[in-house]
């Protein structure tokens, strides 16, 4: 039968020849007709299960009826079903990601001036906050605190005068007089303080530019099913990680400025390390800093995966030992 499109339970229902309630002994498997993922959840076909869920399978049986597993429960129908998986793995899912990596590598070699420009950007604000983490060990510190509380605004204690201090000791008695010697004065906000806590050597050329030039020289079509899937997730990902990558040299060319520098004087109570930001500049936090040897190298690096992507991953190695297994 021609693939159906599900996305509701209603979908399901509606199917000739769908039932509710399968027993898999009595009923066995014929195949997967195609993989599913609800909006809201579903109660499972097999009689012994009926779990509701969102995620499974649609599948035939070798009576001609239909029903719905959840992608695991499926393994009740037998060996079959995960020669059924393997074999939907590889009819429809290969397909698509070898369709979506292609589309990314047209895009890749579109964009390759712009993707050299953001590795070399980030190599070089990577090394920044190096130098400045070795240069100015205590402010650094503080931006890194900042930074990890989203905490932009700079303020300077200034000393009040005698009068008014005497003028606030007057209308609020009691306690010392000390806790009126400051006051706080806005001085401005530090721009892409963000930089300090993300990793924008992971981020850009690790995960981005490295890869992309990973795929580019590759040829997938030899490529396990598993690993085009790997590559169809990093595909999906590589327009958000290029925005991410942009705003990440946007925010570090701010942050590393002698405009910047000044607001940072406001956030060091080390001497040297405020005459020190009065007359810095990017290029003097580079002078010390080496740039490390692999820097803009492709790598080999497995993808960090969510929870989701995890558990997808799971599933699909379980479904080729299976495979393996039965000599598929
Ligand atoms: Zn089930």
């Amino acid at each position: 039968m021609d693939k159906p499109f599900i996305r509701t339970a209603q979908d399901l229902r509606k199917l000739p020849n769908y039932l509710e309630s399968v027993d898999p002994q009595a009923q066995p498997l014929s195949k997967i007709l195609v993989g599913y993922f609800l909006e809201t959840e579903h109660l499972c076909g097999l009689k012994s299960c009926h779990q509701p869920h969102k995620e499974g399978f649609l599948v035939e049986l070798e009576n001609g009826k239909l029903t719905n597993v959840g992608w695991k429960c499926g393994e009740r129908f037998g060996d079959r079903f995960a020669l059924e998986r393997t074999k939907y793995a590889e009819r429809e899912l290969r397909p698509k990601a070898i369709r979506t990596i292609q589309d990314a590598m047209a895009k890749i070699r579109a964009m390759k001036e712009e993707l050299a420009t953001l590795a070399s950007d980030a190599d070089r604000l990577s090394q920044c906050k190096q130098g400045m983490r070795n240069q100015l060990p205590k402010l650094y510190k503080e931006l890194d605190r900042r930074a990890h509380s989203g905490n932009a605004q700079v303020v300077e204690q200034v000393e009040r005068t005698k009068q008014e201090i005497d003028n606030l000791y007057e209308m609020n008695p009691g306690a010392g007089r000390e806790r009126f010697r400051y006051r706080e004065e806005a001085r401005g906000i530090l721009p892409g303080l963000h930089v300090i806590s993300d990793n924008i050597r992971e981020n850009v050329i690790v995960q981005l530019t490295g890869k992309a030039e990973t795929l580019l020289t590759a040829d997938i079509g030899p490529l396990s099913t598993d690993k085009l899937l790997d590559w169809e997730r990093w595909a999906l990902r590589f327009d958000s990680m290029v925005e991410r990558a942009h705003a990440t040299v946007k925010g570090g060319t701010q942050l590393f400025s002698p405009e910047s520098f000044r607001l940072m004087s406001y956030l060091t109570t080390v001497h040297t390390e405020r005459s020190a930001l009065s007359k810095l500049t990017s290029e003097a936090l580079l002078k010390d800093v080496a740039a490390p040897k692999d820097a803009g190298k492709p790598t080999a690096e497995p993808l960090k995966l969510s929870k989701k992507q995890q558990d997808i991953q799971k599933r699909l190695e379980a479904t080729l030992r299976n495979a393996k297994r039965l000599g598929y």
